[in-house]
């Protein structure tokens, strides 16, 4: 995309100071940085240090923390820069709203749906890397990105993929989709091994160098079950057209399999900076300095069949999906409330899974939702009755 002086191509980041915000930011330092791009806004959350210099860097108009308590520190920093400084959650909705061209949606977890949702109605064009806005509102949030008029543009790695290996007008010929999984860290442990481990072990991911809960989720498959239903969402399937496949190299991202019998994959090295750059000049491909796969190298690709007796989030998955409503939204709500449970030592690493799943069981009637509110609705019951099971646990123990 030739981005011409005076032609600044307006972008925003929700969530800049993560691991995809920041990827995000070294892609647009590639792209031109603020030569070629005018960065409306930036939101982080605790690192105010790092939000305050990644604004004075790219000369953002204004850089949002969601905690109110970091305000002053934030302004602080920006003083004499002319930036605006803002704080909590209503200034991350109108920094989500701002005029921006293109939003980067990289703010991990539920914390996500409601700014991505303000920039979508207001129409602008999603890169979309957190995935719980497709998990827990699904139809809702599509059609909210369709009504603002803005395109819908995976980021995570596997949907990047198959977004890339989709022929035009050939929906209807899609047989299945292949999404891989390196497996984690755990790919060959048994349950009694993982019953006791600590977040040091689990959060430490052969492959891929991520934030924390999509870390955690790649040990225990819970990132390939929120993906399962995102890939639902984004792509138009039926349940029985998602597979799962474990490749440990991780480097085909995912294929798309046709009726002729032709799978279309994408390859690379494990690095989010080319799917970050193909959503930021989709439909062009960026110049990137990106490590280059080198077959001779490689030597081989290894394929195994998922296990989902010892990795239960799969299996959960799939009930979500033949559910349907707001299983998705308890699923991750459930297991969002659980992950931290986790992370602060009150429970173990298989209880999260037991969890999603008591969760989900109890909540098998719950209407389904007909409006972002109903999802938020359902999401907090879920994260309610979470709760109470982690106590019980903890209780209990
Ligand atoms: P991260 O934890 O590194 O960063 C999360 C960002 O969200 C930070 O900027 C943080 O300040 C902000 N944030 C946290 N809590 C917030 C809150 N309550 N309100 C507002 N902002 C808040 O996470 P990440 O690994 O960059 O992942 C971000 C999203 O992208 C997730 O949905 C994840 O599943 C998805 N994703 C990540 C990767 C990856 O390689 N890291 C790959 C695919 C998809
Ligand atoms: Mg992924």
């Amino acid at each position: 995309m030739a981005i011409g002086p005076g032609a600044r191509r307006r972008i925003s980041i929700l969530g800049s100071t993560g691991s995809i915000g920041v990827s995000t930011l070294d892609v647009v330092e590639q792209l031109g940085g603020r030569e070629a791009f005018d960065l409306v806004a930036i939101t982080g959350n605790s690192n105010v240090e790092l939000l305050a210099r990644q604004a004075k860097t790219f000369g953002a108009r204004m850089a949002v923390t969601a905690d109110d308590a970091r305000y002053a520190e934030l302004k602080e920093a920006l003083a004499g820069t002319g930036i605006e400084a803002g704080a909590g959650r209503k200034a991350i909705m109108e920094a989500a709203a701002a005029e921006a061209e293109w939003v980067m949606a990289a703010i991990v977890g539920t914390a996500g749906l409601a700014p991505t949702l303000a920039a979508a109605r207001r129409g602008a064009d999603i890169a979309l890397a957190n995935k719980e806005c497709l998990v827990s509102a699904g139809d809702l949030f599509v059609h909210a990105v369709r009504e603002g008029g803005g395109r819908l543009i995976p980021v995570d790695s596997e949907h990047s993929a198959i977004f890339q290996s989709l022929e035009d007008d050939q929906h209807h010929a899609i047989e299945r989709i292949v999404l891989t999984a390196s497996g984690g860290p755990f790919r060959t442990w048994s349950r009694e091994q993982m019953a006791d481990v600590t977040v040091d072990v689990a959060k430490a991911h052969p492959n891929w160098s991520m934030g924390l809960k999509i870390s955690i989720g790649s040990a225990s498959m819970f990132n390939k079950a929120l993906e399962m239903i995102e890939a639902k969402h984004l792509f138009d399937l039926r349940p029985d057209q998602i597979e799962v496949i474990v490749h440990p190299q991780s480097i085909i991202h995912s294929m798309v399999g046709y009726r002729d019998g032709s799978i279309l994959a994408q390859l690379g090295a494990p690095d989010m900076r080319t799917a970050i750059g193909y959503a930021l000049t989709y439909p062009d491909r960026p110049q990137l300095n990106v490590e280059r796969l080198d077959f001779a190298k490689l030597a081989r690709l290894d394929f195994e069949a998922p296990d989902e007796v010892r990795f239960p989030a799969l299996r959960l998955a799939r009930t979500a999906l033949e559910r349907g409503g707001v299983q998705g939204a308890v699923m991750n709500a459930a297991e969002e409330v659980a992950f931290d449970a986790f992370c602060a030592g009150q429970i173990g690493f298989l209880a999260m899974a037991d969890i999603a799943e008591e969760v989900m069981e109890a909540m098998i009637g719950y209407p389904a939702a007909s409006s972002i509110d109903e999802v938020f609705a359902a999401d907090a019951e879920a994260r309610t009755s979470a709760a109470a099971l982690v106590s019980k646990r903890i209780m209990a123990a």
